[in-house]
């Protein structure tokens, strides 16, 4: 299915030259501007037309009752919604008499270019209202990286006719915006109606102040803006206050030639805790530091801290310009995602979307952070202190299902369960391994041993707990983690997972090592002698599925003699099959939704042979839909493993395009950000083949046929490798270090040192004859195609 390309392909920009109303929330999330603290959708600045307006702040949310026709023990009572917030974003302008809205009158021009290089959203907008009148308006927005609390929009008019003419601008902060109505899909949001309450409203002669709370969680929000007026016309500029929105005017007549600019200061902040004056303050604070800088200090700051982020995380892709503008949006949106988090969660879509109620899952473990593990190693290290906050409710999670350690929630945004459905929920224990192997990567990329004590252990020995609790020993001494769901969430409550058995297997061993380095604080935490013993016995016994008639591994205990789904008569339309079919049938036959064994053989590479790899990814492949975003990444990790370069590229198509093609035609929600973070991880563990099992950096580049180049860096312990793959060959470089520092790394098997003295070139083995070609389920194959090769 070729699909009509949204967004021009240039290398450091998404640009969209017009407006379409039917793709305007999906181009809402694609624009959103977010520094994983503060989230602003790419909504109009004046307001409508709109897909969905959208403000957000980590973590703000409200409680609503999780509905069951029949509850059951230890089923979560209360789930926790992302809350649209006060909205800052507002501009309004009235032209003469009439309001500037695209539905109306004649849009000339429309230009938004999102400029992944200075971290802002730009808008020129040429219009002719209804009455004749034209104007020039030209925005750009940005959510500080810097700032945290703070946003701004640099908001301009242009008379663009021969006569003066009267403008008003409308700044606005709104709280409590009527939202559209919830689809039946279950992975939107709820939708709260008016969920905030009014505290105080206060306005100044160019701006206001207000503060919200929520009803039943009780957090507490403020929102407020300043102006700066800049004009050679008269203006007078005036605020007014209600409960639920501010407003400041500015009024003025313009002639031909001159501009009305407007500089809006927008900061957030929100605390469970605070009181409403230091809440109050705390804005008022934010609001002096955004204006001490100004609008070109803000922008200044914002570029260099891009500048830094893209020194060491660029991708520069040859061969697909596609590809080379999706990964630099992924790695943007990822950042935006996790920058400035700070010991809050990274949701799903990040602060770009409320899908999925702007609650966090293991895609923040499995996807994100790898990614942030090479690029941006500061947000992990955020990421993980979130974790390590949610442990109480992770430990009363574990006593209610009676189990010991922490059992970290499928889905949150503070920490407590807000999955209402268990078998994909509560079920999906491999959570705990992921958060594990998170804290494993992180500290043998960056050494951080500090972090490694003060909260890594402790999430090593909860997890491993938890594992030993939940699994058992059979009469054999094999030993079994029944009753669970891994990734796939088309196969649930099954035997023996394999990729939750061989991640737990992993998190047993990790947590027993680290208690062998931290002997004090393990001690503290309880920890004996026998509890790491029989941690490592449980490793050493983990049973792993295997059928010896077929050969192949089975992704759960008696996978592969489970009825087979009848692919041949499932139509393209009923696709993703959740929304067509029961759960009960998915669960009773051999349909894979995502990527499980094959992320195991991923993450787990170590546990499996070359035969097998290839075996199993044929086998998997004929029988996963991938009706889960997270899936494509990790069909292209291993089809370039397995020596289907081809293939792979097509999948790493796949993931890197799912947003800018909305290919699962869902983005209005939000950006996926697993798919996103999956673009990178394509590339640089499919073909850079990247891996880290032995706890030294591995690397099997072999590009596919369209590519020329492939140029990634990881930071690695205070230093940065660059690896520059060429079809035969590779070059590793190392900077940052003084010139006697080594890395030893292997290259398609062979031990290689490089030092910062000076890089070492290889080259790349030729590849290995390729076995038979994968196939997948009947209208299930890859998404896009290649391109034409450029002339
Ligand atoms: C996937 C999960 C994922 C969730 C949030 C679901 O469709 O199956 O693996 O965690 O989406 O992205």
């Amino acid at each position: 299915m070729i699909r009509e390309r949204a967004y021009p392909v240039e290398p450091w920009h998404v640009r969209e030259t017009r407006l379409d109303m039917d793709v305007l929330a999906q181009s809402e999330s694609v624009f959103a501007l977010s520094n994983g603290h503060v989230g602003l959708r790419g909504n109009l600045d004046e307001g409508e037309p709109h897909g969905l307006p959208g403000t957000y702040l980590n973590s703000f949310y409200e409680l609503r009752p999780l509905p069951y026709a029949e509850a059951g023990f230890g089923f979560p009572e209360s789930g926790q919604t992302v809350v649209n917030v006060t909205n800052g974003k507002l501009l309004r302008l009235l032209v003469d008499d009439e309001p500037l809205d695209v539905r109306y009158g004649e849009l000339l021009s429309h230009e938004r270019v999102l400029d992944l290089r200075e971290g802002t959203l730009h808008r020129s907008v040429h219009w002719r209202s209804p009455a004749g009148r034209e104007v020039r308006v030209r925005s750009t927005r940005l959510v500080s990286f810097r700032q945290r609390a703070a946003a701004a929009i640099n908001y301009e008019v242009e008379v663009a006719d021969d006569k003066p003419l009267r403008l008003i601008i409308q700044s606005e902060l709104v709280a409590n915006e009527t939202l559209p109505p919830q689809s039946k899909d279950p992975r939107v949001a709820a939708v709260l109606e008016s969920p905030l309450l009014a505290e105080e409203e206060l306005t100044t002669d160019d701006g206001g102040l207000l503060i919200h709370r929520t009803k039943v969680s009780g957090l507490r929000v403020a929102a407020a803006m300043e102006h700066e007026v800049q004009t050679e016309a008269r203006t007078t500029v005036e605020s007014e206050g209600y409960q639920d929105w501010v407003r400041t005017t500015i009024a003025c007549v313009l002639k031909p030639g001159e501009t009305l600019r407007v500089v809006k200061y927008l900061v957030y902040g929100w605390s469970s805790r605070r009181s409403l004056p230091a809440l109050r303050d705390q804005v008022g604070a934010a609001l002096a530091a955004a204006r001490l800088d100004g609008w070109e200090g803000l922008l200044r700051e914002q570029r260099e801290y891009l500048d830094e982020f893209w020194d060491a995380a660029d991708v520069l892709v040859e061969g697909d310009p596609e590809v080379q503008q999706a990964v630099r949006f992924g790695l943007f949106h990822v950042l935006q995602a996790g920058a400035r988090a700070e010991r809050r969660p990274i949701a799903a879509k990040g602060l770009t979307g409320p899908g999925y109620d702007g609650h966090a899952f293991w895609d923040t473990e499995m996807f994100v952070l790898p990614v942030l593990t090479y690029t941006h190693p500061a947000a992990v290290r955020n990421a993980l202190h979130w974790r390590h906050t949610t442990l109480a409710a992770a430990h009363e999670r574990a006593r209610t299902l009676n189990l010991k350690g922490a059992a970290f929630p499928w889905r949150t945004i503070q920490g407590p369960e807000s999955s209402g459905y268990w078998p994909a929920g509560t079920a999906a224990f491999h959570i705990a391994a992921d958060v594990a192997d998170a804290v494993r990567r992180y500290v043998l990329a960056t050494c951080d041993t500090d972090l490694e004590r003060e909260i890594g252990l402790e999430l090593l020995v909860e997890t491993a707990r938890l594992w030993r609790s939940l699994g058992h020993h059979d009469r054999h001494g094999q030993f079994h983690i029944d009753g669970v769901t891994g990734p796939d969430e088309y196969t649930a409550v099954k035997n023996d997972n394999i990729y939750t058995n061989l991640m737990a297997q992993r998190n047993l061993i990790s947590a027993a090592d680290a208690v062998m380095r931290y002997r004090d604080e393990a001690f503290h935490l309880g920890v004996t002698d026998e509890e790491a013993a029989a941690w490592r016995d449980a490793a050493a016994a983990m049973h792993i599925p295997y059928d010896e008639e077929i050969d192949v591994h089975e992704q759960v205990e008696g996978f592969t003699r489970l009825q087979e789904w009848d692919f041949a008569h499932t139509p393209a339309e009923k696709y993703p099959l959740l929304l067509h079919y029961p759960y009960f049938d998915l669960y009773r036959k051999q349909v894979v939704k995502q990527s499980d064994l094959v992320l195991a053989m991923h993450w787990r590479g170590d546990a499996f042979t070359p035969d097998q790899k290839l075996r199993n990814f044929l086998y998997y492949e004929r029988r996963t839909v991938r009706d889960s975003s997270l899936s494509a990444c990790t069909q292209a990790v291993l089809a370039a493993e397995v020596g289907h370069p081809e293939l792979a590229h097509l999948y790493l198509r796949e993931a890197a395009l799912m947003d800018l093609h909305d290919l699962n035609e869902n983005t209005r929600d939000g950006v996926h950000m697993a798919s996103l973070a999956g673009a990178w991880i394509a590339l640089v563990a499919g073909f850079g083949g990247l891996r880290d099992h032995d706890g030294m950096l591995s690397f099997t580049p072999r590009l596919s046929s369209r590519l020329s180049r492939l140029e990634f860096s990881l930071q690695w312990r205070g230093m940065r490798l660059r690896v520059d793959v060429r079809p035969q060959q590779t070059t590793y470089a190392l900077r940052d270090g003084d010139s006697a520092e080594t890395v030893e790394l292997r290259h398609h098997g062979e031990r290689i040192r490089v030092s910062c003295a000076e890089p070492v070139t290889v080259p790349i083995p030729p590849p290995e004859v390729s076995g038979p070609a994968p196939e997948q389920p009947p209208r299930r194959g890859p998404l896009l195609r290649l391109p034409e090769r450029e002339p």
